[in-house]
């Protein structure tokens, strides 16, 4: 147990006086996200997070291997980010986005609409993920009764997909392994396919891509759109695919009258080697969905972009208006935020240090493939996976992982990293042997 007391612990405001108040105060009240309440594995106190170290309140240092589930790509506390909220937050915090605009919210949109694939040109902002995926599913549905076709109201899917924790998202995650069966009952029935098995690389051929085209046949007057991430499938199994079947998944929806949403809320930004997944396939979507790294880590926005086709033609036809609306829709502190990251990502070498985080993965993971626990080990820009044979028991490798000095967290059979573009290849060392140290110790406990 950890029983420092420090004094830095709590904010102004707090009565909060030692870490086992905080521990036992969480234990009594809060929830964390996929987890009992009340649970027996305690969350670890975190007092601050500076680069890529995430300080805990007994003083330890982690080097942070997820960053904070994908988004921190330039680490935590960075000097730009900070100053370009304090400045923000001098001029306003927040104000409603009916009937009002600001210059954070235009200036972050019109680099959006730069960035991403020309034919995208509208910016709808959202508060986290999941609602811009719930976003992208209206747009889609209104965009086709807009057009006289109001039997599209559904959706084709891949196999092993995640999009987000909403309704609306979880009707598109995988039915089985998408961690929400239990909710299957009350989910509108969406089309599935088996994800693809082409890899990486690979040439699609008409086998792979046949029971897609098949769905789009028979139900294309059902279905609004087809829902994808592209190239890496992030929180349903972290399987990456090729290419050439984003080209002809793209190329298909043309030809059936549907429309191709792209969930890069985990890819975006860098995270594959490119700037968005769908640029390693040449192909744009007619709705993007972009979350998690948007702000850097620092605050929770995302955002869902479409085409002017889409865009004008829900605004012209009846009732005129798209609708949704949040009540914290483009908080201009969170699109400070957005700013001063892609200013960021655009004025550091961010190519080369995913490319260098890559080639570090692939060399210092390689060793895992000889193990009879793992059944796979890929890299992709700066992802790097090691698929177990089983489950890893969270109760006991959680704190193995904390004792190397690495945090790294996790899920199902999945052990992987996602660090901060920012790690420095000594640091990228440690989180790699500590991921191999857990798989060595996997297999000694197997035999
Ligand atoms: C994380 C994630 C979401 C959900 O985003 P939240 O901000 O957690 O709501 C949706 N799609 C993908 C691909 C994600 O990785």
């Amino acid at each position: 147990m950890m029983k420092s007391t420090n004094s830095s612990l709590s904010g102004r405001g707090s009565t909060i006086a030692d870490t086992q108040q905080v521990m036992d105060l969480d234990r009594a009240h809060v929830w964390h996200p996929y987890s009992a309440f009340n649970a027996d594995l305690p969350a670890y106190p975190v007092v601050s997070a500076n680069g890529v170290r995430i300080k805990l309140a007994d003083g330890r240092e982690l080097i942070d291997g997820m960053s904070s589930w994908w988004c921190a790509i330039h680490g935590y506390n960075h000097p730009v980010m900070n100053q370009a909220l304090e400045d923000q937050l001098k001029k306003m915090a927040h104000v409603m986005f009916g009937g009002l605009t600001h210059a954070p919210a235009v200036e972050l949109a019109e680099q959006l609409v730069a960035l991403t694939p020309t034919p995208l040109q509208s910016v709808f902002f959202a508060d986290s993920g999941s609602v811009s995926v719930e976003v992208a599913m209206k747009m889609a549905i209104q965009f086709w009764n807009t057009k006289g076709r109001p039997t599209k109201q559904r959706f084709l899917t891949i196999r092993n997909g995640y999009h987000g924790d909403t309704f609306g998202a979880m009707s598109v995650c995988d039915p089985v392994n998408g961690m929400h069966s239990l909710f299957n009952a009350s989910l509108t029935q969406q089309y599935f396919v088996a994800s693809p098995t082409c890899n990486v690389g690979d040439p699609c051929t008409d086998n792979d891509i046949a029971p897609l085209e098949q769905q789009l046949q028979d139900k294309q007057e059902q279905i609004a759109a087809v829902i994808l991430e592209p190239i890496v499938q992030g929180a349903g199994g972290l399987r990456f695919y090729s290419a050439d079947y984003l080209c002809r998944v793209r190329a298909l929806c043309d030809h059936y009258d549907v429309l191709l949403i792209l969930d890069e809320i985990a890819t975006g930004f860098g995270r594959t080697g490119r700037l968005f997944a769908c640029e390693h396939a040449q192909i744009s979507p007619d709705i993007m969905c972009v979350g998690k790294a948007l702000t850097g880590g620092y605050l929770s926005l995302a955002a869902t972009l479409a085409t002017l086709e889409v865009s004008t033609t829900i605004s012209n036809g009846k009732p005129g208006v798209f609708m949704h609306g949040p009540t914290f829709m483009a908080n201009p502190l969170a699109c400070a935020a957005g700013l001063a990251s892609l200013e960021l990502l655009q004025t550091t070498p961010w190519q080369s240090a995913v490319s260098q985080i890559a080639q570090q993965l692939e060399k210092g993971l390689d060793s895992c493939r000889q193990y009879a626990c793992v059944t796979n080990v890929r890299v992709l820009g700066a992802i790097g996976v090691v698929e177990l044979v089983k489950p890893v028991d969270m109760a006991h490798i959680q704190p193995m992982l904390v004792e190397a000095g690495v945090w790294v967290r996790p899920f199902g059979r999945l052990l992987y990293l996602m660090p901060p573009y920012i790690v420095q290849p000594p640091d990228l060392q440690q989180l790699i042997a500590a991921v191999t140290d857990v798989v060595i110790h996997l297999e000694t406990s197997l035999t």
